[in-house]
């Protein structure tokens, strides 16, 4: 006989009576059958009463562990004899606590959630778009043909106008093809790109934001003023 261990202590509940369709009303632990094992045997399921209050309901919800606190009690001080004065000048031994966060947890949480925000099917699953807070640049400047001198100078301008906007900016001048500079955009975890390419001939460039999945042309003159607005 299994009694789960929220219900000891508990008077008057109502129990299988191990017989189909048939339970036992008024059932009290302890005093109507002593329980051959106590535990934590039932799995907690949405929905549930809170059991401080009357109208709490238990909602269940994915979390990530990106940090922690741990009460470690007397456990250290003690053993280190770590001793301070309290409000009256007398030594006590504190009560220590730890708390931690993780670096490394922000930054692959950040990763995880983010790659499941990039949803266009070309990077789906291969790539992801860091929050603007945290990735190493926040936008970069894609200068899709190198051998273009309007290109590099259009470029450098958007390169400095976002620079001058207060927003960090990486400009990718490199003499590489465009694939190979987007995918290693992409790979860095950019969250906006501006690629300056043919559309430059009508005044204008496009404006990527990864973590929405939208691109829009935009002239490059308010290309700045646009990003710094979603920013
Ligand atoms: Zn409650």
């Amino acid at each position: 006989m299994i009694l789960d261990s929220t219900l000891d202590g508990r008077t008057n509940l109502i129990a299988g009576a191990n017989k189909e369709e048939y339970h036992l009303r008024n059932v009290t632990p302890g005093r109507d059958f002593t329980p051959t094992l106590v535990a934590d045997v039932r799995n907690t399921s949405e929905g549930e009463g809170c059991p401080n209050c009357a109208d709490g309901v238990l909602k269940i919800a994915k979390a990530v562990e990106v940090g922690h606190i741990f009460k470690l009690g007397y456990k250290y001080s003690q053993s280190m004899g770590a001793r301070v004065l309290d409000r009256d000048g007398k030594e006590v031994t504190p009560i220590m606590g730890s708390y931690g966060i993780g670096i490394e947890r922000i930054l692959t949480a950040a990763i995880e959630q983010a790659a499941a925000a990039v949803t266009d099917t070309k990077n789906a699953g291969s790539s992801f778009a860091l929050p603007p807070s945290i990735a190493p640049f926040q936008v970069v400047v894609t200068i899709t043909t190198v051998g273009e001198t309007a290109l590099i100078e259009a470029g450098d301008k958007v390169a400095a106008a976002l620079e001058a906007a207060g927003i960090d900016v990486l400009l990718d001048d490199r003499d590489e093809r465009a694939g190979v500079k987007f995918k290693d955009a992409d790979l860095c975890g950019f969250p906006y790109r501006i690629n300056i390419g043919k559309k430059l001939a009508e005044g204008k460039v496009e404006l990527v934001d990864r973590l929405a999945n939208t691109s829009d042309d935009v002239a490059v003159d308010e290309v700045a003023a646009k990003l710094k607005a979603k920013l």
